[in-house]
């Protein structure tokens, strides 16, 4: 008799799923559990897209999506081939993992959750380095012999920052393996690292549009680093899927990659929330961490972090609850609109 996983490869029986946040069919509920943006993205994406549309979607896309790509440097003063783009960063990511980091990897026990994921799926054996009792990476546990570094900075879920003379301090210690730095989050008051990939030729910055640019649903990612990496992930991307990247995706990204002031007022006013909201959850004894992305890490006191995310959820409130070491006792709040945040405050007030 056959069983579930009879005609199932050997990989595949090892394999352990990322499980991403709830997409709700209904859409009368206040989401805040996936970091998604609530504002929207720069009309111009859209004017990019139609034209897309008009234009017609009967023939491939360019397999470089150099229109993307030339947009992306452009915004950091880079050339193209110090470019890599793709169907999200989560895909980026996925080449990364296969096609520059070697065993053994080295990553913050917290830290994107999808990491662990890929070194199964990649079979790269790693190490988990704690965070310091602040949350926070101490680049010191990362000077020794490894086949390549990642984490997210700012960092998820904790949302903390590691300011840029520490990353170089990493950097300058870790010459010979591919130091990945994750930044789905650095526009939201941060510095990007861009600037170091002309010093350090062994590292990569991975961005995404999903969050400051409020296109989740579009799907495009890109990193950036010497032309030596950024070749190696042609290399994988080429041997996988030669148009990652369609048509809507590539003139839609472009367009809001080109529109600068959009990223930077919709960003100031997430920053603004984020202030308010936090010291509205530390007046109600929350713990909050000190975040620099569009989403709080927040402890609560009268409650375990699964009730209120339960309760929550009974009036219309999405947020996230990770069951894992060290943040079990913590939700993850998305940034909202004011009304949005100013709501799921009342209801706390209400439940708790
Ligand atoms: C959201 C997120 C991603 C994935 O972004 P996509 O481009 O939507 O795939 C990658 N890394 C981190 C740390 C994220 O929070």
């Amino acid at each position: 008799m056959s069983t579930a996983s009879t005609y199932w490869s050997p990989l595949v029986k090892l394999l352990d799923p990322y499980v991403p946040g709830e997409q709700p069919k209904a859409d009368n509920l206040v989401k805040l559990n996936t970091n998604e943006n609530p504002y929207g993205p720069s009309p111009a994406v859209y004017q990019a897209i139609q034209q897309q549309m008009d234009a017609g979607l009967r023939l491939y896309p360019d397999p470089n999506g150099d229109e993307l790509k030339e947009a992306i440097a452009e915004y950091y003063a880079l050339s193209t081939d110090q470019v890599f783009v793709g169907n999200g960063s989560d895909e980026v990511l996925a080449h990364v993992f296969q096609g520059l980091l070697k065993h053994p990897l080295l990553f913050p026990d917290l830290t994107y959750s999808f990491y662990p994921v890929y070194c199964r799926l990649f079979q790269i054996p790693y190490r988990c380095i704690p965070l310091d009792d602040r949350y926070t990476i101490q680049v010191d546990d990362y000077f020794c012999e490894n086949g390549g570094i990642i984490f997210a900075n700012p960092n998820a879920p904790t949302g903390i920052y590691l300011e840029l003379s520490e990353v170089e301090r990493l950097l300058q210690a870790n010459r010979d393996s591919v130091v990945v730095l994750d930044e789905a989050y650095i526009d939201f008051g941060c510095e990007s690292s861009v600037s170091l990939t002309r010093k350090y030729e062994n590292l990569l910055v991975v961005q995404t549009l999903s969050k400051s640019r409020s296109l989740a649903g579009l799907r495009v990612g890109f990193a950036v680093g010497n032309p030596n990496l950024i070749e190696a992930l042609n290399r994988v991307k080429n041997s996988f899927n030669s148009y990652p990247v369609d048509r809507l995706a590539i003139a839609g990204g472009a367009a809001a990659m080109r529109d600068k002031d959009h990223v930077k007022k919709t960003a100031e006013k997430i920053i603004a929330t984020r202030t308010w909201l936090a010291e509205a959850l530390v007046q109600r004894s929350f713990i909050v961490l000190p975040s620099m992305t569009n989403f709080l890490m927040a402890k609560p006191q009268t409650m375990s972090a699964a009730e209120l995310t339960a309760k929550l959820r009974e009036h219309g409130i999405l947020i996230r609850h990770f069951k894992q070491p060290r943040v079990e006792d913590f939700v993850r709040i998305t940034i909202g609109t004011d009304d949005e945040c100013t709501y799921l405050l009342e209801i706390i007030d209400k439940i708790t």
